[in-house]
């Protein structure tokens, strides 16, 4: 890796952190789901309201009504159903696009496409999810003035504070999360007051390399419970650390 790039990559991490700090001594869980395919909607959600939680969904307006991943994605009606039912929307761009390598002023004007189809939908809208959690200095910042958080993948959870502009999520998909490490993860929040985030894609029986099955997002919906862990979307989470 060139010099320049590593620095970039160090300042891009470094600088632009908005800190939450994590300091009532529960634990909690928050689930979400990418891009957004409609067995997400309709499984993964159900799941979710058996044990009384709610989830957050970051959606590409681009992907509304599409296929991805040989998966039919929601329609509008499933995310006016999600939000009835007290779920969060977030933004993942209007064109699943890489933060990381794309001209701010191109950004700009994909956020502002899904901005305008959340309006014209009259949906709710909150926080930020970086495709393939992939992002530099200048689009953090640039997401920092517009979203209220920003999240990102990299594995693990936030201990202590968590930052908003880059908040750590942890996949939960079939093909390669543990059971051990969903357990240990959950357990590890529960005893030091930490903030875990998991995010899937698609909840299928037989889901493809970035999606979850029913079985396993209900062990870890099972889990955080047994764990007494607080189960929030993203915003409430926050809005929990912050009260
Ligand atoms: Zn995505």
């Amino acid at each position: 890796m060139s010099l320049i790039l590593k620095a970039s990559r160090f300042a891009a991490r470094r600088l632009g952190c908005r800190w939450l700090p994590l300091r009532k001594g529960q634990g909690v869980v928050s689930f979400s789901f990418d891009d957004v395919p409609a067995s997400a909607c309709l499984s993964g959600a159900a799941l979710l309201e058996q044990y009384d939680a709610r989830a957050t969904f970051y959606i590409c307006g681009q992907l509304t009504d599409g296929i991805e991943q040989h998966q039919p994605c929601h329609s509008v009606s499933d995310l006016q159903r999600l939000v009835a039912s007290g779920h969060e929307l977030g933004c993942h761009t209007f064109s699943h696009t890489n933060c990381a390598n794309t001209p701010i002023a191109r950004l700009r004007q994909d956020w502002d496409k899904n901005q305008a189809f959340f309006q014209q939908n009259d949906l709710p809208t909150n926080g930020f999810a970086f495709p393939f959690g992939a992002y530099r200095l200048g689009s953090k910042l640039a997401a920092n003035r517009r979203f209220s958080y920003n999240r990102i993948t990299g594995g693990g959870l936030q201990l202590e504070r968590a930052d908003l502009s880059a908040l750590r999520a942890q996949a939960l998909y079939a093909a390669n999360t543990s059971a051990d490490m969903v357990l240990s993860l959950i357990r590890q929040a529960a005893q030091e007051g930490g903030w875990l985030i998991f995010y899937s894609h698609e909840v299928t029986e037989q889901p493809g390399p970035w999606g979850t099955t029913p079985d396993q997002l209900d062990m870890a919906l099972r889990i955080a419970r047994q764990e007494h862990c607080q189960i929030l979307p993203v915003q409430a989470a926050i809005d929990f650390f912050r009260s």
